[in-house]
């Protein structure tokens, strides 16, 4: 059975008269093709969510009978309402050149990792290093991640939960936003193979830079009066109770903040407002990934603990989400 015999049949049997379709926007260009076969095919009215989908913390609320996930794995720990999560079918594993690039710069034990595009590749990877006398350790996934290996850009807990075991982890895939968090949180070796260009490298100079970028943001939060701590709407982001603990400790330490709802986080949703700098509890990335598109610093959760000097710059964690 194809992939989208088994989707049909899941909107079929779930007597589906309206479907959201719900696309990460690195998909968005088989929506209107997928959207016309199901139409077709399932006799239903398709809704495409036009609004941005970062994961599977970020599922649309739709006025639809089934929404339809693409492109990620669902969280275990989120109950999720009429939404299935179709998971379309990863590349074929080809060469191994990228592994190979990768595999001079390993250390004897490594750790696994991956995003789950990647995922079905692991146990023939596991067994190439192996014959070249590695030893491999895939981590089990946890409440947030749904398989052994598997990294989301707030959740190490695959790399974590085998750090004891591994001098060194290889990620598998394409860019850096995965395997960061683990370089930053983990003070091993972390090589990146990446089987789109068949190429490896180091992740420690974009460690350095990363976190030299962190050091500047924190020293320049350190005169602001008015905190802004924003706190998310999606299900798999929203942290409120982190938010309203953050507030406090602010108090505390006799500065001023405001907590700020949103849905998406945005630099121009944040425009005109008297904060001087924001405190983002929502997902982990923004503060780290969009600072320079941010008049004002944007901390997150960690920073902020710095600079209200309840922590030091030596203990610098990476945010996660954790539950
Ligand atoms: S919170 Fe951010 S990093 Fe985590 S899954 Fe959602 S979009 Fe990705």
């Amino acid at each position: 059975m194809g992939e989208t015999d088994r989707l049909l049949e899941v909107i079929r049997g779930r007597n589906s008269k309206t479907v959201g379709l719900q696309f990460p926007v690195g998909l968005r260009t088989k929506a209107v093709e997928l959207a016309q076969e199901i139409e077709a095919k399932a006799d239903v009215t398709c809704l495409v969510s036009a609004d941005p989908s970062f994961g599977a913390c970020d599922v649309a609320d739709m006025p639809v009978d089934l929404i339809v996930h693409l492109g990620h794995a669902p969280m275990p720990h989120l109950r999720y309402n009429r939404v299935f999560f179709f998971d379309l079918p990863g590349p074929p594993l080809g060469s191994m050149a990228f592994l190979d690039a990768a595999e001079p710069m390993l250390p004897k034990r490594v750790g696994l990792l991956t995003t789950t595009q990647f995922r079905g590749w692991l146990p023939a990877i596991q067994a190439h290093l192996e014959k070249k006398g590695h030893v491999i350790r895939i981590g089990e996934p946890d409440r947030r991640v749904a398989y052994a290996g598997q990294l989301l850009g707030c959740d190490y807990h695959t790399a974590t939960v085998v750090e004891g075991d591994v001098d060194g982890y290889l990620y598998i895939g394409t860019g850096d936003f995965h395997p960061l968090g683990v370089a930053i949180l983990i003070d091993k070796p972390v090589i990146i193979a990446d089987p789109e260009r068949g190429t490896a490298r180091d992740l420690k100079e974009v460690r350095d830079r990363v976190l030299r970028q962190r050091h500047a943001a924190i020293v320049r939060a350190q005169d602001a009066r008015v905190f802004g701590i924003i706190v998310s709407k999606k299900i798999g982001q929203a942290r409120m109770e982190m938010a309203t603990d953050l507030k406090a400790l602010a108090e505390k330490h006799g500065r001023q903040a405001n907590l700020f709802l949103m849905d998406l986080v945005a630099p121009e949703l944040l425009q005109g407002y008297r904060v001087d700098a924001w405190v983002n509890t929502a997902c982990p990335r923004i503060a780290i990934e969009d600072i320079l598109q941010y008049k004002q610093p944007i901390l997150t959760p960690q920073e902020f603990e710095i600079v209200l000097g309840e922590r030091t710059w030596n203990d610098y964690v990476f945010d996660e989400i954790r539950v």
